[in-house]
């Protein structure tokens, strides 16, 4: 087959599997979940198949003046704002660190925020060019934009202390004696209505979520009003422990492990995924981005130092969200290889040993932030077919390949690590890949089946403010493990929603009232308003490996536009007219909320309209519907979002 160069994950697949079958040979004899992945390893060496390592492009001030000119097209001729930051974040990313190039990106980005009117970007993109090596002779032009942004944001002492330095750089600047005295009096002008208003303290955001009830004593993300419980037909799920309420927050947890996909690189930090136009590079790659110095450190011990080198590979190969998380959990897990040896000594003894109902727990607690957790996710292995598995398979040894040929991962343990006698014995190592490569391809294999299981989106609701109402669209812009949120079951009719807040951390909240004892349901993507009974029971198989028992699914409910609407059918009396008093209030507020209002007093009043129908209106009802997308509108809007100036 020869040494084929470049081939996606996918091709790679396709070509051993034809050569499998070829030759004679079947998927069983190289189930990599009972022998490893040598085997498979040993057949993509031998057919060329191996992806090819991809090298990460060197920082380079000309490729920065060539993006920058970019952005200074898309930002002046086309007045593409967003096109413009994409072009200078990536000016930034490809400049030499700290060198004049890297300032003037920083001041160019500073301009196209001061746009936005992002005045707190603006003015940490400043800092970073004067603190940089920004010629002297333009500093006066970044001053005065940020003293206009201080200006803006109702700081007026500090705008003075700016346009006071203003006119001291303007002396240093090559302008004429003319040019210097016209700015000047514009300056005089701005100063004048700065010491006519006075300060007032910066706006500060919109109050972050807190969980409704105590904290769980053993679920570290949970409130006390669930519970985890395991039944053998169910496997592990989540309970109400209290009678909850429409909108009760119920949980708030950071993900064990969370990625980017690459489209979001530009604009979201790769250590907390929130959206951020005034971020700071990787000093040794030019593609991932963080926020501010702190995440790019912890990025960096976290997983970075290895994924800076490991991810042209891996993108190179056409790594899914899958598969880039699968990754990430392994090097959060062993702290980039450093821990490698303990995670063996942790769960490759142990891993027979724990009762069903215990796994995940440690010392009786459910951590999201120990990988204890993310470990036991369900693989459904066993539900498998041998050729899902071989795929699995083929893809962790081509991970594999790429990490032990252009990361140091292996280094910490010597190639060589300690693991029980039987499973030395299982795993079939050849002299290419040794054992610490093979038990690092089964950890891999291993989040691959778990992932597409257990993953959730990270979504960002993208807003866009028309003539009338609002435009919003969500969009994915990641991937996450939370391993409390994957133990909570699938229905139709969800009972629970979630949303991402400050990046990647997901807040729990009710969409229906749940009596205790009942089952919290979440929503794997398949509703019933949206999708059709058969469409859900298919793709529910197929990804998840179970049939649907939810109210929907039984009694086959309609779709949204057929749903039940007008009078309802009531399953109390003497209820009637404050129902159809709530419901008349409704529907006058529905406009609001469509505009984008989502005031305490608006969610309140929806949760408790909310209640009112789950108490006495039969379902399905469209209202019931409504008022639900109504909460979700309003808590998308809190959460992760972003109001752009216009549609480009
Ligand atoms: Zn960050
Ligand atoms: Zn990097
Ligand atoms: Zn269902």
């Amino acid at each position: 087959m020869g040494n084929m160069r470049n081939l996606k994950l996918e091709d790679i697949v396709k070509d051993v599997t034809r050569f499998v079958a070829q030759s004679g040979m079947y998927y069983e004899a190289f189930n990599p979940t009972v022998q490893g992945i040598g085997e498979i390893y040993d057949v993509l060496e031998v057919t060329g198949l191996l992806p090819e390592v991809t090298t990460k492009t060197s920082k380079s001030d000309a490729s920065s003046e060539r993006l920058r000119a970019s952005g200074n097209q898309a930002f002046v001729s086309d007045k593409n704002d967003m096109e413009a930051l994409h072009f200078y974040t990536k000016a930034i990313g490809s400049a030499i660190p700290n060198g004049k190039v890297m300032a003037l990106a920083y001041a160019n980005r500073s301009a196209v925020t001061f746009a936005l009117g992002e005045y707190g970007d603006s003015i940490k993109d400043i800092d970073r060019a004067l603190s940089g090596n920004y010629p002297d002779h333009l500093k006066y032009k970044l001053v005065e934009r940020r003293g206009k942004c201080y200006s803006a944001l109702s700081q007026y002492d500090k705008a003075l202390d700016d346009f006071r330095d203003f006119k001291a750089l303007i002396s240093k600047s090559n302008l004429g004696k003319e040019k210097i005295d016209l700015l000047n009096s514009q300056i005089d002008k701005l100063m004048k209505e700065c010491t006519e208003t006075s300060n007032t303290s910066p706006i500060t955001n919109s109050e972050f979520p807190r969980l409704s009830h105590d904290p769980s004593p053993y679920i570290q993300c949970a409130s006390n009003a669930v519970d985890i419980k395991f039944s053998p037909q169910m496997g592990r799920h989540v309970v109400a422990a209290n009678d909850i309420f429409p909108g009760d927050v119920l949980a708030i947890e950071k993900p064990f492990a969370s990625v980017l996909l690459p489209p979001s690189y530009d604009f979201f930090c790769d250590f907390c995924k929130k959206r951020c136009h005034s971020s700071v590079p990787c000093l040794y790659c030019c593609d991932i981005v963080f926020c501010n110095e702190v995440c790019r450190e912890k990025s960096w011990s976290s997983h970075h130092s290895i994924e800076c080198d490991l991810l042209p590979s891996l993108i190179a190969m056409g790594c899914d969200k899958m598969e880039l998380l699968s990754i990430r959990i392994l090097l959060i897990a062993t702290e980039c290889g450093k821990r490698f040896q303990k995670l063996i000594d942790s769960y490759f003894a142990e891993s027979s040993k724990a009762s069903p109902e215990l796994k995940g727990f440690v010392d009786s607690k459910y951590l999201s932030d120990d990988y204890c957790s993310t470990h036991y996710l369900e693989t459904n292995c066993d539900s498998r077919s041998s050729e899902d598995i071989f795929r699995r398979g083929t893809i962790s040894a081509c991970i594999i390949h790429v990490l032990k040929e252009s990361t140091d991962f292996f280094k910490f343990c010597d190639f060589s690590v300690d693991v029980p006698d039987d499973l030395y014995r299982k795993f079939t190592v050849d002299s290419d890949l040794s054992l610490a490569h093979v038990v690092a391809g089964d950890l891999i294999l291993r989040y691959l089946m778990s992932a597409p299981c257990n993953a959730h989106e990270i979504a960002e609701m993208r807003v866009w403010p028309t003539r009338n109402d609002l435009e919003t669209e969500s969009t994915e812009i990641g991937g996450a493990i939370y391993p409390f949120h994957s133990l909570i079951n699938h229905s139709c009719d969800p009972n629970v929603v979630r949303h991402a807040f400050d990046g990647d951390i997901v807040v729990l909240s009710s969409i229906q009232k749940i009596k205790k004892g009942d089952q919290i349901f979440d929503n794997y993507g398949y509703h019933h308003a949206i999708h059709d009974v058969s469409i859900r029971q298919q793709h529910l198989k197929s990804q998840y490996y179970f049939t649907c028992e939810c109210p929907a699914c039984v009694d086959n409910w309609p779709l949204y536009q057929e749903l039940p609407d007008g009078t309802p059918f009531y399953t109390t009396t003497g209820f009637e007219k404050a129902v159809q008093a709530s419901s008349e209030k409704f529907s006058n507020i529905l406009t609001n909320i469509k505009n984008g209002e989502t005031s305490d007093e608006t969610v309140k009043f929806l949760t408790q309209h909310l209640t009112l129908l789950h108490q006495n209106v039969k379902r399905p009802w469209k209202e019931y519907n409504q008022c639900q997308e109504a909460i979700k509108q309003c808590l998308s809007l809190k959460a992760n979002h972003y109001v752009f100036k216009k549609k480009m």
